[in-house]
């Protein structure tokens, strides 16, 4: 087992600001989910490193299918049969927890990080809400319609406040039967008014308008039915809120909404998250919200993070095709009348034994090669301490007498590389508008919705 307190420090940010990389609160090593189905065993993820600095928000952005959202998951303890995380290691640091496990399994524990997938079922679930919090894209289905908001935004405070008056280990849970998240779920649906207590309810309209919910004593004995989706976005925002999490996770959390509710939410999130000092993992379609709110991002393509680092990294300095790519499917602000380069080809099947041992962006990709033909590792990129690709093209200088014929995939369905020469592919650094990318913001694409595939997941 590799315990995090072993890995080298590499992010410019750490060797300036953090000496050593205690400030990771969240470190994920090789990462594989995988779901079992009847056509076959689909890698939905396999093999991802992420980590997450204290007080940081990192993005996650893809295509749909690009597996973002079972990232999420996995990381949230949430995947469900057919699927499961099968391999991977996931740390979280926190001094507290750690003091907590170790007696039961010091096995799981380095120091003040404790490896996730190895404390019982139990002791992760209790962490929930507490440690970690997650929005998701849908308010409406995350509603029990039967409740009024204010009930069910005071009952995750109250199954936060009583899960913090008891040990965080397993072994005390199981002397302790205490209030779970299977009892929330089961008092969501059979509503039990005795069980939230005055302070809990007065805690409830605190954070209702803690994230701008007008009047919210009166709104908070409104129903889900009686709410915009835009405030009840807002009300899933306070309801994530109530443990006071470590890391909150954000899946999609303006998809569902129109453009200015959009820019209203992630305003919240900025304010809330500047305020707080909460760390943010922020999934994503859309490279402009990317560009307004993170910190770091990696792109994901077909199960990996092909792309990762500082936000300069990626948007000035892309290597991977396809982060190239996404980065010219998004208009310039002073190039109103500029084509956008969609890209071509639909992300590939996630079958195992359709996936074969190239790279997977392999059949899109316009500066294929001959290396390509065998899976690309990770590489860091020249010039930043945080900046890696799975690309080739990192180390190797693209030729013509290196590259793959144009027609070398021809016969795999709906595979089309792009029409365009090399030679424009060598293009101006990748910024959606002047400065350091962030301008991308204002610059949505020409559907509203970023870039192509942008549907969530
Ligand atoms: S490894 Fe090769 S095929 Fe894959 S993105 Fe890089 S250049 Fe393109």
């Amino acid at each position: 087992m590799t315990g995090f307190a072993t890995r080298s420090i590499r992010t410019s940010k750490e060797v300036s600001e953090v000496p050593d990389a205690s400030e990771d609160v969240l470190r994920v090593e090789d990462l594989s989910t995988q779901f079992f189905t009847a056509e076959g065993q689909v890698n939905a993820v396999h093999g991802i490193d992420v980590r997450l600095e204290r007080g940081e928000v990192f993005g996650i952005v893809g295509e749909s299918g690009s597996g973002k959202s079972v990232t999420a998951r996995s990381i949230m303890d949430l995947i469900e049969p057919p699927g499961e995380i099968t391999d991977g290691e996931i740390w979280y640091r926190n001094e507290e927890f750690a003091e907590a496990v170790v007696e039961d399994r010091p096995e799981a524990v380095d120091g003040t990080a404790v490896e996730l997938r190895s404390v019982a079922a139990s002791t992760r679930e209790a962490l929930r809400g507490r440690s970690f919090s997650m929005i998701f894209q849908d308010p409406e289905s995350s509603f029990n319609p039967s409740l009024t908001v204010g009930e069910q935004v005071a009952e995750a405070v109250e199954v936060q406040r009583r899960a913090s008056a008891r040990p965080r280990s397993g072994r005390a849970r199981t002397r302790r039967p205490e209030y779970s998240f299977g009892s929330y779920a089961i008092s969501m649906a059979l509503p039990s008014s005795e069980y939230v207590t005055g302070e809990s309810r007065e805690r409830a309209i605190e954070l209702l308008e803690l994230v701008g919910i007008p009047d919210p004593a009166e709104r908070a004995d409104e129903y889900p039915h009686e709410y915009s989706g835009g405030m009840l976005q807002r009300a899933m925002i306070a309801q994530a809120l109530a443990g006071e999490p470590d890391v909150l996770v954000a899946d999609e959390p303006t998809t569902a909404l129109d453009v200015t509710i959009q820019a209203q939410i992630l305003d919240l999130l900025e304010d809330l998250q500047r305020e707080t000092g909460m760390t943010v993992l922020l999934i994503t379609h859309n490279l402009g919200v990317i560009a307004r709110m993170c910190d770091r991002v990696g792109v994901m393509y077909a199960g990996e993070i092909v792309e990762r680092g500082t936000l300069e990294d990626v948007f000035d300095r892309p290597v991977h095709p396809y982060t190239k790519g996404l980065l010219d499917s998004i208009p310039a602000v002073e190039d109103s009348g500029g084509r956008l380069q969609p890209i071509p080809g639909n992300v590939p099947s996630l079958l195992d034994h359709e996936m074969g041992d190239r790279c997977y962006f392999a059949d899109r990709c316009p500066k294929a090669m001959e290396e390509c033909l065998n899976h690309p590792p990770e590489f860091d990129v020249a010039g930043s301490d945080d900046h890696a690709t799975k690309c080739y093209l990192a180390e190797v200088e693209y030729t013509e007498s290196r590259a793959l014929s144009k027609d070398y995939f021809a016969d795999e369905a709906g595979s089309e590389t792009w029409e365009r020469s090399v030679a424009d592919t060598e293009e101006e650094p990748h910024r959606a508008g002047p400065g350091t990318g962030r301008e991308a913001e204002s610059a949505p694409s020409r559907d509203g919705s970023g870039p192509p595939g942008g549907e969530s997941e």
